[in-house]
C-alpha cells in the first residue's frame, strides 16, 4: 500500500488524481489533501479518501474546515498555512507526493517533498521553471524519484529508452525531442482580433479541461514555453535538442526521434488520468478510466510549425531559457501576474506578452543559486509586472482622452 499526499487536490490535476486513486483502493491510500481555500470541495474529497490530514493554505478557512470535519465525523486533522503544506509533503509516512499546486505557490512544498527523497509526481511545472538547477540538484542529492505528469513530458519519458542517461541523447541514438502542442483556442483566430478576446474564450481549450491559469498559458503558448524549459531540466537537454511541433488534435502527446529514422510517439485521448496513472504505478501499468483511442473515428491528424507572430510568449520563453536561470524565474513570475490581470480584465490578451517582455528587459540577469535569491527575484519580477500593468493602463487612459 502506497501512501499519497496530494498538493492541490481541489484543482483539475488533483481531482483527476483522486479519480485514479479511488479505482485502486488496494494499492493507494491518501495521507493528506491540500487546497488553497475551497473548503467545501476539500472536505467532500476527505469524505471519499479518508486522509489523515487536510490542509488549507489560506488560514481564514480553518474554523469552517474544522466544523465540516466534525459534521462529517471525519477522523482527520485540519492544518493551515504555508508551513503545513511543507510539513505534509515531507512527512515520513508519505511515499508519493502529487505536486499539483498551480504556480510559484507550489515551489516550497514541492521542494520539501524533493528534499525528503519522495517519489514526486510533478505537475507544477512553474516550480521547476523558477528553480531548475537547484530543484534537479536537490532531487539528485536526496534520490527523490521525479516522474513527469505534464502530458508531453510524460510522453517523452515513456518514449525514452529505459537506460537513458540524463542529458546524453547521443548515447541513446536520439536526434531530437519533438514537443507537441495544440496551439490552443486561438490557432486560427485572425491576428487583428486577438487583442479583444475574453478570458472565457481563452479558457475554452479545444481538447483539454484544465485550470484557468494553464488554460490562458495554452492560449498564449507560454505553456509550451514553460514546457520547453521544463523539458530541458527534466531530461538535461539543450535548446537545439527540442523542436516544438503544433498538432491541433492533441492525440500525440510528444515524440522522440532516433538517429535511425524511427520516431516513437505516445498517443492517447487527451485526459490527464493517463499520465497520472502511469506515474502513480510506474513501472507497472494500471487502469486510469480513460477510454482507448478509436482510430476509426479519428478525423484529421495534422502538424505545423508554430507562428512566432501569433505566439510571442513562446519565443520569450525559449529566449529566456537560453539566457539562463534568472530570466526564466523573472518570466514565470511576470507571467503569473500578467495572466491574473488578464483574467480580471485589467489587461488585454495580447498585453500578457508586453508585460512579460517588459519584465525581462527591466531586470538584469543575475546569479540565483539559492532558494532565498530565487524567491527575492520572483518577488521583484512580480512588482515590476504590476508597474508594467499600471503603465499600460495609463497609456490607454491618455490615448482614450487624447492627452499625451
Ligand atoms: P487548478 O487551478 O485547477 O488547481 C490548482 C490547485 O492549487 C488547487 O487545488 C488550488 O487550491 C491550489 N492552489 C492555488 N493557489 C494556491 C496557493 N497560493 N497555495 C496553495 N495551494 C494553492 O490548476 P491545474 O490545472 O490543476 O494545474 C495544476 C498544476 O499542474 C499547474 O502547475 C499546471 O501547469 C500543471 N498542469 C496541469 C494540467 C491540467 O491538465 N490541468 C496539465 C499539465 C500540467
Ligand atoms: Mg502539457
Amino acid at each position: 500500500m502506497q501512501s499519497i499526499c496530494i498538493l492541490g487536490s481541489t484543482g483539475s490535476i488533483g481531482q483527476s488524481t483522486i479519480d485514479v486513486i479511488l479505482r485502486h483502493p488496494q494499492e493507494f491510500q491518501v495521507f493528506a489533501l491540500t487546497a488553497h481555500k475551497n473548503v467545501n470541495l476539500l472536505i467532500q474529497q476527505a469524505v471519499l479518501c479518508q486522509p489523515q490530514f487536510v490542509v488549507l493554505a489560506d488560514e481564514q478557512n480553518y474554523t469552517q474546515a474544522k466544523a465540516l470535519v466534525l459534521q462529517h465525523g471525519l477522523r482527520c486533522t485540519v492544518l493551515c498555512g504555508q508551513d503545513a503544506l511543507q510539513q505534509v509533503a515531507c512527512a515520513s509516512d508519505v511515499d508519493i507526493v502529487m505536486a499539483a499546486i498551480v504556480g510559484a505557490a507550489g515551489l516550497l512544498p514541492t521542494l520539501a517533498a524533493v528534499n525528503a527523497g519522495k517519489k514526486v509526481l510533478l505537475a507544477n511545472k512553474e516550480a521547476l521553471v523558477m528553480s531548475g538547477e537547484l530543484f534537479i540538484h536537490a532531487a539528485n542529492q536526496s534520490k527523490a524519484q521525479l516522474l513527469p505528469i505534464d502530458s508531453e513530458h510524460n510522453a517523452i519519458f515513456q518514449c525514452l529508452p529505459f537506460d537513458f542517461e540524463y542529458g546524453n541523447l547521443a548515447a541513446s541514438g536520439i536526434r531530437k525531442i519533438l514537443l507537441t502542442g495544440s496551439g490552443g483556442p486561438f490557432l486560427k483566430t485572425p491576428l487583428e482580433t486577438l487583442s479583444s478576446v475574453t478570458p472565457q474564450q481563452a479558457c475554452a481549450h479545444p481538447n483539454w479541461d484544465m485550470g484557468r491559469k494553464i488554460s490562458v498559458d495554452s492560449a498564449t503558448m507560454m505553456n509550451k514555453g514553460l514546457e520547453f524549459i521544463e523539458a530541458r531540466w527534466l531530461f538535461g537537454l539543450q535548446s537545439k535538442d527540442i523542436e516544438v511541433v503544433l498538432h491541433p488534435q492533441s492525440i500525440i502527446h510528444s515524440m522522440v526521434q532516433y538517429c535511425d529514422g524511427s520516431i516513437l510517439a505516445q498517443l492517447g485521448n487527451p485526459d490527464m488520468r493517463t499520465p497520472i496513472a502511469h506515474a502513480l504505478a510506474y513501472p507497472k501499468r494500471i487502469e486510469s478510466g480513460v477510454a482507448p483511442l478509436n482510430f476509426m473515428q479519428l478525423a484529421d491528424f495534422s502538424f505545423c510549425a508554430p507562428d512566432v507572430g501569433r505566439y510571442p510568449n513562446l519565443k520569450l520563453a525559449i529566449d529566456a531559457s537560453n539566457a539562463g536561470q534568472s530570466a526564466t524565474t523573472v518570466l514565470n513570475a511576470a507571467n503569473e501576474i500578467a495572466v491574473e490581470a488578464f483574467l480580471q480584465e485589467r489587461i488585454r490578451f495580447t498585453q500578457i506578452a508586453t508585460v512579460n517582455e517588459n519584465c525581462l528587459n527591466a531586470i538584469a540577469s543575475q546569479e540565483v543559486s539559492n532558494i532565498n535569491s530565487i524567491i527575492e527575484l520572483d518577488q521583484r519580477a512580480r512588482r515590476q509586472a504590476l508597474v508594467a500593468i499600471e503603465q499600460l493602463k495609463q497609456t490607454s487612459i491618455s490615448m482614450s482622452t487624447g492627452h499625451a
